[in-house]
Order: structure tokens, then sequence, then C-alpha cells
């Protein structure tokens, strides 16, 4: 134990406690390199004190018997108590992950709405009185929680994509167990007080910190948790989906991206160039959606490129916790090993590299791990860089000369997240969407999201759909009553 690191407990039941093993590990902050916390390393031990919490709060305890307004109201008083402590949170999870202050504390002043929708649908979840075509019956459904939920989210946007788990799963009545990353706990864990604060009874929510095999194998595989909402890597969602099969357990898999930008000859290219930096570098380049392969067509592609290379190389890269920073670290040291070791591969692939290239050695960037802005031209999409998500500040540029050549470049690859277009031909914004195989095409934009739309992906970007009046079916079952008289 380190006495200078802010020590963690998690939270079960509704009590702070350590890990059953007692044992500890130590959470990064990526700017300086450096450990800043300590963060219980819980096992199969904690998983089961947390599941049971949750069963017990649904199946016998105040919570499956609270009215649908009560559960409304509970949410809408944590929605206060975030905007409360909205900078606290921000800075605590900008410490953990790196990423800009100015965009996490934009996402989580956000936060609040998410509980505001789905607080106002908790008492409007209606079952229906069936007539149906039989005599002297009365025929009806309800609509119930599907059970207890097992949420388990990556480092790159932690209380967001938490949030578009929970809203949803509370407002249908269900309990919550919580496996935040491995890299990016505290926000949860800061969290998790608020929670008790706002009044939710024992077991709603419960917060497990660790590793994926000593938590997420467990948990995943738990005969009592019904159902699994997952947002990461395509590999621990394989994973996850094979232990959630043998207890038939309900999933839902966000899961990565390697998301085309479309520019037509007739877009505006200040526009697209904005849409193109925005697309790829904000996060530096750690988000799911990021726009890592830009199509050019072949009549703009030059005068595209060179403005996309001139601003590229006027971000500023520094300390997250400043305003004026415009690209941040990298999340984790492994990370940032693998990102330059995809720009080697791209090197070795014979993709032209027209800027950056290198980990950052600006003084500015201090002993955090840095990456430069990075753009490779004349790209094969066959290429690895192409094809294979890099989760990095690293940006392929494709030459194109078809509309339906730029299609199927766009859909050849196993992901299927999200594209972006851009066009001022009405045609092109029409034809696009229907084309492009992704779970969310943004047309003349890129990268907005709400509590009202849906989002998630096809092929190997995952199944379900979160956000919107669409993803409380995800945390609800219907039952069948049939009544004779
Ligand atoms: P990851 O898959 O390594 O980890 C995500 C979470 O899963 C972590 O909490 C991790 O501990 C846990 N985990 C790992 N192995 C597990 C197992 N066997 N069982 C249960 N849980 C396990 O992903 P990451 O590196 O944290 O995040 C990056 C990935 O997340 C990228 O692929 C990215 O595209 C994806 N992502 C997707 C979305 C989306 O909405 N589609 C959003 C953000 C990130």
């Amino acid at each position: 134990m380190n006495s200078s690191l802010k020590r963690y407990q998690v939270f079960i039941g509704n009590a702070w406690q350590d890990s059953a093993s007692r044992e500890v590990f130590q959470s990064y902050n990526p700017f300086t390199g450096e450990p800043w916390s300590e963060i219980p390393k819980c096992d199969a031990r904690d998983v089961d004190a947390a599941v049971e919490a949750a069963h017990d709060a649904l199946y016998s305890g105040e919570w499956g018997r609270m009215a649908p307004t009560q559960r409304g109201a509970l949410m809408r008083k944590l929605g206060d108590l975030i905007t409360r402590d909205a900078e606290k949170l921000a800075a605590v999870e900008v410490r953990d992950n790196g990423k800009l202050l100015a965009e996490v504390n934009g996402q989580v002043r956000y936060l609040p709405q998410w509980l505001y929708f789905y607080g106002g649908l908790a008492d409007k979840i209606n079952g229906a009185v069936v007539p149906i075509d039989k005599p002297d019956m009365f025929t009806y459904t309800l609509r119930e929680p599907v059970g207890v939920v097992a949420a388990i989210v990556p480092w790159n946007s932690p209380l967001m994509l938490m949030m578009w788990k929970l809203a949803p799963a509370l407002a249908a009545g269900c309990t919550f167990v919580l496996k935040p990353s491995e890299h990016t706990s505290a926000s949860a864990l800061e969290f998790a007080a608020l929670m008790q604060e706002a009044g939710f009874p024992p077991g709603v929510f419960n917060v497990v910190t660790g590793f994926g095999k000593d938590v997420g194998d467990p948990l995943t595989v738990h005969p009592k948790v019904a159902k699994i909402a997952f947002t990461g890597g395509e590999a621990a969602g394989r994973t996850i989906m094979e232990n959630a099969a043998p207890s038939f357990k309900r999933l839902t898999l966000e899961l990565g991206g390697k998301s085309a930008q479309i520019v037509f000859p007739d877009a505006d290219l200040d526009a697209a160039v904005s849409g193109g930096i925005a697309g790829i570098f904000a996060a530096t380049g750690q988000t799911c959606i990021a726009g890592s392969r830009l199509l050019v067509h072949e009549s703009i592609y030059d005068a595209y490129l060179d403005r996309f290379v001139a601003s590229a190389k006027t971000a500023r890269m520094g300390d997250p916790m400043e305003m004026g920073t415009q690209v941040g670290p990298v999340t984790t040291k492994p990370q940032f090993e693998r990102i330059l070791s995809y720009i080697e591969i791209a090197k070795g692939e014979g993709a032209r590299c027209v800027l950056g290239g290198n980990a950052a050695g600006r003084p500015e960037c201090g002993s955090g791990w840095f990456i430069e802005p990075t753009v490779f031209a004349d790209v094969r999409n066959d290429m690895r860089i192409a094809q294979e998500e890099v989760f990095g500040p690293v940006v392929s540029v494709i030459p194109f000369r078809e509309d339906e050549e730029a299609y199927a470049i766009a859909n050849d690859t196993s992901y299927g997240l999200a594209a972006g277009v851009w066009t001022f031909s009405i045609k092109r914004a029409t034809v696009a969407p229907k084309r492009l195989r992704a779970g969310t095409v943004w047309v003349n934009t890129y990268r907005t999201a709400s509590f009202l739309m849906p989002f998630g992906g096809v092929k190997a970007s995952g199944f379900g759909r979160e956000n919107g009046i669409e993803a409380i079916n995800q945390y609800l079952e219907t039952k069948s009553v049939w009544l004779s008289y």
C-alpha cells in the first residue's frame, strides 16, 4: 500500500468496503505516467456479494416494490446531484483517462438528461389488455424488469457509457452491478456516493472493480445475472457472449469500429476538414466511432489532404486539464505501445506517412503517453491500418473515383458502427445512409450524440441499441397473464 495515493473502496449493498482479498491495484494518470490512486482488486467473492445484493434488492427488497413514480423521482434527484458535482466527477475522470477536461465536462453535465428522460418514462411503461379469441377470458400483459443487470464498460468514456445503461435499467426497475475498466474505476466509485445520497435502497447499484478475468468472468457467468450490457472491444465481447450462452443471458454488445468518412467532390471542404479532424483526433482517437478512414474523391484529394494536414499540424498537445489543449495523452501505456506498433505496420505496408508517425516529444507533453496526430495517405483498404481498430490518433486517407466505389470501400470492413458523409447533393445525402452498413450515419456532421437517438452497431460492432425510447425494451420482459372467469 502506498499512503500518498488516494485509496478507494468498492460499493456493495450501499456499504463501502475493501475487496474480499484486501488487495489493491494502482490507477495511473496518463499525463504524468504516475499512479494516483489505489483500487480494490475484486474477485469472484465480491462479484457474488454484489449480485446477491442486487438480486435481493429486486426480489425481496424495497426497490422491487417501489412505485415507478418514486423510481423516477429518485432518478431526477440523482440527476440534480450530478449537476452539483459535475466538476469533481469530470476532474477524476480526466485524471484516470487523460481525456480533455473541456470534453469530459460537457459529457458529465449532459448525463442528467438521461436520468430526466428515462426517469420520466419509469411510470409510462404499460402492459396491454389483449382482447383474445376465446370466451370468458381476461388477458393482459405486464412489463417487468429483466432482472439483475451486469454492466461492463471501457475506459474511454466511463461515466457516459455507464449512464447509457443505468438510466434505462433503473427506469425499467432493474438492479445493477457495474464493472468499470481497471484503468478508470475512480469516477464510478465517486458516482456511487451520489446514488447513496440520492436515496436509492441498498443493492440497487453496486460497483465491483478489477480485471476481466477476476471480475468480468464471474460476473458474466453468474446464474443470478439476467442481462449483460457491455461496451468494449471485440475479444472481450466474444468471451462475454460465450460466458452468457450457458445461462441464456440477454445481451447488448457495443463493440469496436473502423468508421469511414466519405468526402464527396461537392462537399464544403472547410466543414469536411473540421469534421475529419474532430472525427479522428477528438479523445486522441480513442473512441469507438473514430472516423479512422477518410475516403476522399480523387478530384479534391490533394486539396483536402493539404488542408487536413495543415490543420492537424496546429493541434495543441499537452495537459488535458488545460482548457486550450486539443490533443491529450493516450490513456494507457499498453495502448500507447499498440498505437506505435500499428504506425510501424502501416509504414511497412507502404502507406505514405504525411504527418506525425511518432511518440510526441514536445516539452508540454511532459512524461505522458503522447502520440503525434498521424496521417497516412494513399492507403489501400486491404492494409491492416485500414482494417483493424487502432484506437489512437491515426487516420488512413484513401482516394476513390465513383460513389458506389466509396460505399463499397466504406462497407469493406468487419465492423459497422458509424459512417460520415460530406456532400451538398440531396441525392448523395439520401442514398448514402441507405448504402452504408453502419448503426449511425452522420451527414455533414460527425460524432454528435443524444439521449434521444438510438446508438449501436451492426456486424462485428455488436448488437442492441442504447439511448432513445427503444433502449428501455432491452431491460424489460413481457409477461402474459390469462384469467378465466
Ligand atoms: P476491453 O474490451 O479490453 O475492456 C472493456 C471492459 O471489459 C473492461 O471493463 C474490461 O475489464 C472488461 N473485460 C475484459 N475482459 C473481460 C472478460 N473476459 N469478461 C468480462 N469483462 C471483461 O476494451 P477497452 O480496451 O477498455 O476499450 C476499448 C474498446 O472499447 C475498443 O474496441 C472500442 O471500440 C470499444 N468501445 C466501444 C464503444 C461503443 O459504444 N461501441 C464505445 C467505447 C469503446
